[in-house]
């Protein structure tokens, strides 16, 4: 399949689907690890190929103000755009696992076949999938079923709007509020995702998470996070997770005490904030 967001540059191709911009020759792979170059342009790697399905409760994605009680059609593919070192699906997300091939008339119809309400694109970063998870996206709302994105928010301005109109809620990932702490440990940057959650907000349901890793944060930039998300809107919910080592990152597990504290801090500003991993 042929990826959107491609401009041609000299001998080369740009890949615009986000804010990394991969400058990419013949041959050549994007830091997602699944956008090719070839000749005539760049070819999605991952396109239809579904490293896990499983059937989630809505509450594990986590979402818990979206069709609470609810079961939903869960699939993820391979490959991701950012490269934390704590990363708690690297398996799919910095390597290449064993795959099936889906259409987007597969999911669709296996969601309605089990009578699931909805799809979920998750477990690796769905952004990285842009061409199948928006054509799935489509076919499920033309079949009247809702449509959910697990992510990053790493993803540029265009592309960002174009699938808007055919995702009803997202949970997006805030890793940290400090433009170091993206650049530094995650490979990217916080400008881009702010831009996202403030951008779907308008459109979807957002949920947020922060997995409170060992190291990574300081009080002042939680709070100064928290208060940034309540300027939004105070129903923006927030999922403070506790952090376990995992990956290439061994520091121990966050205290319980850590996490129950800035869940306490967050109430004082957001209506709807869980803690969860404790
Ligand atoms: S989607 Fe992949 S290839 Fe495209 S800019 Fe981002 S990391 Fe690079």
């Amino acid at each position: 399949m042929r990826a959107k967001y491609v401009v041609k540059e000299k001998q080369a191709f740009r890949c615009q689907l986000c804010p990394h911009l991969c400058l990419l020759r013949t041959g050549s792979t994007g830091i997602c690890g699944v956008r090719k170059a070839d000749d005539e342009g760049v070819v999605s790697l991952n396109y239809g190929r579904i490293s896990a399905v499983q059937v989630d409760p809505i509450e594990k994605k986590p979402l818990a103000r979206f069709m609470p009680g609810t079961w939903t059609y869960s699939i993820g593919s391979y490959g991701c755009n950012l490269s934390c070192p704590y990363c708690q699906n690297y398996q799919i997300a910095r390597e290449i696992p064993s795959t099936s091939k889906m259409t987007s008339e597969d999911v669709v119809s296996n969601a309605i076949k089990h009578g699931l309400p909805s799809i979920s694109f998750t477990y690796n970063e769905p952004i990285v999938s842009f061409e199948f998870v928006l054509e799935t996206a489509k076919l499920a709302k033309e079949n009247g079923l809702s449509t959910i994105m697990v992510t990053n928010g790493y993803i540029n301005r265009e592309p960002l709007y174009e699938l808007l109109p055919v995702i009803d809620a997202m949970n997006i990932d805030l890793k940290s509020f400090r433009e170091e702490s993206y650049r530094h440990i995650c490979g990217g940057s916080l400008k881009p995702v702010m831009k996202t959650i403030e951008e779907s907000v308008k459109n979807c349901q957002v949920e947020i998470t922060t997995l409170l890793v060992t190291g990574m944060h300081t009080k002042i930039e939680l709070q100064e996070m928290i208060e940034w998300l309540a300027s939004i809107s105070r129903d923006i919910p927030l999922h403070i997770s506790r952090y376990f080592p995992h990956y290439q990152y061994h520091e121990p597990p966050t205290p319980v005490e850590d996490v129950i504290e800035i869940g306490k801090m967050a109430s004082d500003h957001l209506r709807y904030v869980y803690t969860g991993n404790i």
